[in-house]
Order: C-alpha cells, then sequence, then structure tokens
C-alpha cells in the first residue's frame, strides 16, 4: 500500500471540517484544542501510519490548504561485485 503524508497551512485553512469527515482511513482529526491564526480550528494529521496517500483531502479542502506528498521507499543499491 503506499504511504503518505500531509502537510496543513494554518494561514489558510478554515476549519471547515471536510478533511476529518472524508478521509475514509481517519488520518484526519479535528479535535477543538488547536487554531489557526485566524482562530478557526486546526486539523490534526493524526494516524500519519494510516494515510495511503489518495489525496482526497488535498483535493477536496476549498481552501486549498492541504498538500499530499506520496512516501517512496529509498532502495538500496545491490551491493557490486
Ligand atoms: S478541508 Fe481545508 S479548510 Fe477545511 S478543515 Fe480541512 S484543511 Fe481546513
Ligand atoms: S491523502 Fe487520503 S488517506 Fe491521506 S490524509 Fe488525505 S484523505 Fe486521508
Amino acid at each position: 500500500m503506499a504511504r503518505g503524508e500531509i502537510v496543513i497551512n494554518e494561514s489558510f485553512c478554515r476549519g471547515c471540517g471536510l478533511c476529518e469527515h472524508f478521509c475514509n482511513q481517519g488520518c484526519i482529526e479535528i479535535l477543538g484544542d488547536r487554531f489557526t491564526p485566524q482562530g478557526y480550528m486546526l486539523p490534526l494529521f493524526a494516524h500519519p501510519e494510516k494515510c495511503n496517500a489518495c489525496g482526497i483531502c488535498g483535493r477536496l479542502c476549498p481552501h486549498f490548504s492541504i498538500e499530499v506528498y506520496r512516501l517512496v521507499e529509498k532502495k538500496t543499491p545491490a551491493a557490486a561485485g
């Protein structure tokens, strides 16, 4: 399974909760204890181990606050010889 990581831009987020609602892996949580600089409730990337880099949160965010990255495994080159 692909693994992913997201970055939430706190300055753009308006706390609408769409990302939390539509992440079908349950990676994102709005706990109500963190706020953006404008005072909106800030989502937390609470379960990064579950993220499969599907990109849904990034596409749904109406304020373009989420960047999604697909993690790639670094392959160690086989020893010469
Ligand atoms: S969908 Fe975007 S604006 Fe809405 S809570 Fe998530 S990051 Fe913030
Ligand atoms: S990329 Fe997909 S799995 Fe990862 S946090 Fe966003 S919606 Fe959830």
